[in-house]
């Protein structure tokens, strides 16, 4: 008899730091559904793991006096450790590192710049390193980031973009028809409202200031911007494989 088939997956946690109290009580609940789910009868894919690119991970290395490679093998063991002790039942524990997730983040990447979805162009704006995001003129005052208070600073870099303005009417269309594909209704409100409705703006999906990440397989100046590498890999790891 063939099982009905139930994913999960806690946000992966990004291996800068030891894991705190937040990472752990995730994992928890989502493993007390995974559990349910299970008692249920259902076939059940509980993942977890840990988001491991990005200029923060790199200069934190740096810092620390070692490779980007060996501070996430360090922090990523830690987090497992962790995870381990509190006896979360996943199926699989995955690094952004994992040589197989990143092939896959390059396949679907190039995949999507054949299909036209992503192109070359430049950015500017105000960026703030702690963070590794840019901000526009009216999120910045007085040259501070509005996320952390930091000073930020003029930047402009040759990046890729994702096309994600072409995607906002099927967007808004598939989420006004199905109120339950986004809860708690308030975060359903906020996508809508200050996202959608007020027009998406095309994505920037890669960066060039450091070397920490994901390479663009057909132009390897460029790294894959960290969230999409981590957004990335729900998927592709839902999807195939199991
Ligand atoms: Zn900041």
């Amino acid at each position: 008899m063939c099982k009905e088939k139930f994913y999960i997956t806690t946000a992966i946690a990004y291996a800068s730091q030891k894991p705190h109290f937040g990472n752990t009580y995730e994992v928890i609940m989502t493993d007390c559904i995974a559990r349910y789910k299970r008692q249920q009868g259902y076939d059940v894919f509980f993942m977890t793991g840990t988001d491991e690119h990005g200029q923060k991970v790199e200069n934190l290395a740096a810092q620390a006096g070692i490779s980007p490679k060996e501070y996430v093998d360090r922090v990523s063991g830690q987090i497992k450790e962790v995870w381990d002790l509190m006896g979360a039942s996943y199926d699989h524990f995955i690094r952004t590192t994992d040589e197989d997730h990143e092939k896959a983040v390059q396949h679907i990447f190039k995949k999507l710049y054949d299909q036209g979805d992503i192109y070359k162009g430049e950015y500017e704006g105000w960026y703030c390193t702690p963070d590794e995001a840019f901000f526009t003129d009216t999120q910045v005052t007085d040259g501070k980031c509005p996320d952390c208070g930091r000073p930020v600073q003029r930047a402009k870099e040759e990046a890729y973009f994702f096309k994600m303005s072409k995607y906002a009417d099927r967007l808004i269309k598939h989420i006004e028809e199905n109120p339950a594909f986004i809860e708690p209704e308030s975060r359903r409100k906020e996508m809508l409202n200050n996202f959608l409705y007020a027009g998406l703006q095309d994505l920037c999906v890669s960066r060039t200031s450091f070397k920490w990440g994901v390479p663009v397989s057909f132009d390897d100046k460029h790294v894959i911007y960290v969230w999409v590498d981590s957004d990335i890999l729900v998927h592709a790891n839902k999807t195939s494989g199991r």
